[in-house]
């Protein structure tokens, strides 16, 4: 590959990136008609392929980290379908994140855009009690019917309002509940993670996932202490602040006896199994993040 790779030297060592996963691209293109932008755009800078070339490129200061460049990496969706067709196993998630996280620390993203972003993953998605403010506003959205009056609704806010209306009327509460099964059938126990958002616009989902866990013998535990599971801070580049969320439910699950953590978003439950990669230079969590990370459980999975 020519370059001697210093992970200790590199502009990605705030993130802690793993720098030999930026070399496993064979650059074969399989990946490519699994990437939506790229489907869209159809252009190779809109990619895996393309991405990664551009992550190599920053490593190996070739280029700066010019706005082109953070468009080009910004609209990648995370959605890590290129991961599970590329044969070399490029784990093409994590590499974004820690990409995301580098363009964050390097201030690349309008002031306007980073206040948002610190709002949103600081305050709103950490604090269930912002949360609970929210699913009040949807309430009396509702029942002032506000999307009625047009002249009120900014063009961001119409693909929104569909899902806002579509709320269930009560919210899944975190609130250290246990939902027992049947005592006749053999016990099996388990937790469930409520996240963030999933109570408030899911919470219904989330019921039917108790009842057909009880239905199958589970006694299903829902912790009070947990949090948001850390994605959207991952996703927006917010390391820091998924470690304190990832934190924070390592110590809400760990010492339960349970049989497994259950999961019913793909997205909670893909960042929950590798939070292993967040400590990885942090003694005190790294091994509980592991036994973490391994007892994590989509329902699908589980059943
Ligand atoms: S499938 Fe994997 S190895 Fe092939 S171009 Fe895409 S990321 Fe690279
Ligand atoms: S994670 Fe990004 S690069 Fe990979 S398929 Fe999704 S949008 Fe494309």
């Amino acid at each position: 590959m020519g370059i001697e790779i210093k992970p200790e030297n590199t502009i990605f060592t705030s993130t802690e990136m793993d720098i030999q996963d930026l070399y496993k691209c064979v650059h074969c293109g399989l990946c490519l008609s699994s990437c939506p932008t790229y489907t869209v755009l159809g252009k190779e800078t809109d990619s895996p392929r393309g991405r990664i070339a551009y992550m190599k490129a920053i490593y190996e200061e070739k280029t700066d980290l010019t706005p082109r460049i953070v468009s080009h990496l910004d609209s990648c969706l995370q959605c890590r379908a290129c991961e599970s067709v590329c044969p070399s196993g490029v784990p093409f998630g994590r590499l974004m994140e820690h990409t995301k996280s580098y363009i964050v620390n390097k201030k690349k993203y309008s002031f306007f855009r980073s206040v948002v972003n610190k709002f949103l993953y600081k305050v709103v998605f950490p604090k269930q009690f912002i949360l609970s403010l929210l699913s009040i506003g949807i309430k009396v959205y509702k029942a002032l019917k506000l999307n009625k009056i047009r002249i009120l609704m900014p063009s961001f806010m119409i693909p929104l309002d569909k899902m806002i209306t579509d709320t269930p009327k009560e919210v899944f509460r975190a609130d250290g509940s246990i939902f027992y099964s049947n005592p006749i059938t053999k016990k099996r126990s388990v937790a469930l993670l409520s996240g963030c958002v999933m109570p408030i616009v899911q919470s219904d989902t989330m019921r039917a996932t108790v009842r057909v866990l009880n239905k199958n013998g589970c006694d299903v535990f829902v912790p009070e202490s947990q949090k948001c599971c850390g994605a959207l801070n991952i996703h927006g580049g917010d390391l820091e602040g998924a470690k304190s969320l990832a934190k924070a439910n390592i110590d809400a699950f760990i010492d339960l006896d349970i049989e497994a953590i259950i999961v019913v978003s793909g997205g909670c439950g893909a960042i929950m199994k590798e939070y292993f990669d967040l400590f990885k230079n942090d003694e005190e969590y790294l091994e509980k993040a592991i036994r973490f990370s391994n007892k994590v459980k989509d329902i699908s999975e589980f059943l």
